[in-house]
């Protein structure tokens, strides 16, 4: 029976099938000539790698899709379809764009699991030797080292996810894979093209927001994940606050938390509201404080500006305070030109990477722009600036209609000094908002880690 990415992909050739070991004695058979776990941790140098998929090169034409699947006809346990060359039939330094799923089969599963698996099998697949990963799952960046070229393969690697899911979780009944690698013989990026749409509209569902606000819980949920990269990153995720990584939502941190309550995702108990419009809360600041080695005291869930919280590295977009304008201007990882702040989005997310809180500076996720309290404590959508045309294009039906025309881009310009003129000629809400007399009145934001003067 075909699968909606397999329908996606009709117009390429239909591949090779593998079959998988699903006995669970023989899970991890063949496996052992590959490391896996967090030692293995690792990035890719271009002079070293074998294969890469997707990255800068490819506009991050490369996702990865993982999701519950609730009619177990679709789910062929064990089965790996592979379109395009395998790792070791490439020479060595090719770049070429591409995709995969997993769907999964679980008759105790719902789509409320999902996050919980997916971050299984991710973690996972971080940890395999020689395989850097990084991204969001609509938009990643493959390596693979030369090391392990000649013995990995995609049905190699889709056997570590199915053993680390059907090890982890027992509730899953059934896995399979399909891996889709751009590569001419195939029709290339262009052929790719159905596939990509299906996971964009993909993503945007399994990712959804939820239908609850953050005033309905009394719990948070906090992830410490990437405490690999970034020893004192904590996330805070809410109803309303999708964490950057868009790999894990609200709902699927709760069955996260109550699946492995000694693992990586807790509950952080709301506690008193301090500040309503920023999102400041005391449960929070006490967690925040714990998980990050007593070193971040205070955090606003709705603020890039003010005591913004921690960002690891992977997320997909960032907000960056400009100070010429005393506005926000917003990019994502995709947008390889020049920001108002003369440098690019590689330098600026290397800037605040790392688990230090870099006030004026916020990882985001693209799906999180859309959240009523997005950056509600800074001014919201009336306080963004600038933004890259594509994000604009992307994310129209977020942006309030008053606001939208008056938001710069990259089309316009670049330097913060003529956006000014801009802000001011298009009659920009934050003119009357926040500047004085026609004028911005630039905030001089703490060192990363500081705290903001007493007011
Ligand atoms: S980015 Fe945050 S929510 Fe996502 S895996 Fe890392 S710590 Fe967890």
């Amino acid at each position: 029976m075909a699968v909606p990415e397999e329908e996606a992909a009709a117009r390429l050739p239909p591949g090779r099938v593998f079959q998988l070991p699903t006995d669970l004695e023989h899970l991890w058979d063949g496996l052992d000539d590959i490391g896996l776990g967090l030692r293995w941790l690792s990035e890719v140098k271009r002079a070293d790698m074998h294969l890469e998929l997707g990255g800068p090169k490819w506009d991050y034409k490369m996702f990865s899709i993982f999701y519950i699947e609730e009619d177990p006809g679709k789910v062929k346990d064990g089965e790996v379809r592979l379109i395009g060359p395998d790792i070791p039939e490439v020479a060595p330094g090719t770049s070429l764009p591409g995709g995969f799923t997993i769907r999964i089969y679980g008759e105790e599963l719902t789509p409320g699991h999902q996050g919980y698996v997916s971050r299984q099998i991710g973690t996972a697949l971080q940890g395999l030797e020689g395989f850097m990963l990084f991204g969001t799952p609509d938009s990643l960046w493959i390596r693979i080292n030369k090391d392990v070229a000649n013995k990995l393969t995609f049905a190699k690697i889709s056997q570590f996810c199915y053993a680390t899911a059907k090890t982890l979780v027992p509730q899953i009944d059934a896995v399979a894979f399909f891996w889709a690698v751009g590569a001419p013989e195939i029709g290339g990026v262009e052929a790719l093209a159905p596939l990509f749409a299906w996971a964009k509209e993909k993503y945007k569902i399994v990712s959804a927001k939820e239908l609850y606000d953050d005033e309905d819980v009394d719990t948070f949920y906090g992830c410490t994940i990437c405490k690999s990269l970034a020893p004192n990153h904590a996330c805070v995720l809410t109803p309303s606050a999708l964490p950057y990584c868009g790999i894990i939502g609200y709902d699927s941190a709760k069955v996260t938390a109550e699946l492995d309550p000694e693992g990586y995702v807790f509950t952080i108990p709301k506690g008193e509201c301090l500040d309503h419009e920023a999102g400041h809360y005391r449960g929070v600041d006490e967690a925040v404080y714990e998980k990050s080695n007593h070193l971040v005291k205070r955090v606003s869930i709705y603020s890039s500006v003010k005591y913004p919280t921690t960002n690891c590295g992977c997320f997909e977009a960032a907000s960056f305070y400009i100070p010429e304008v005393d506005g926000i201007g917003l990019a994502m990882r995709r947008y390889t030109r020049m920001t108002p702040l003369g440098i690019k989005f590689s330098s600026l997310a290397g800037m605040i990477s790392g688990g230090a809180q870099n006030h004026g500076f916020k990882g985001l996720s693209i799906a999180g722009m859309a959240s009523k309290n997005f950056l509600r404590g800074d001014g919201g959508w009336n306080r963004i600036v600038w933004m890259p045309s594509d994000l604009k294009r992307d994310i129209a039906d977020v942006i309030p209609e008053e606001v939208y025309d008056k938001i710069v881009t990259e089309e316009e310009t670049v330097d913060a000094l003529e956006l000014k003129e801009l802000l001011r000629k298009k009659g920009h809400p934050i003119v009357k908002m926040f500047w004085k007399n026609s004028e911005p009145q630039p905030l001089k934001l703490p060192l990363a880690g500081e705290d903001w003067p007493e007011q």
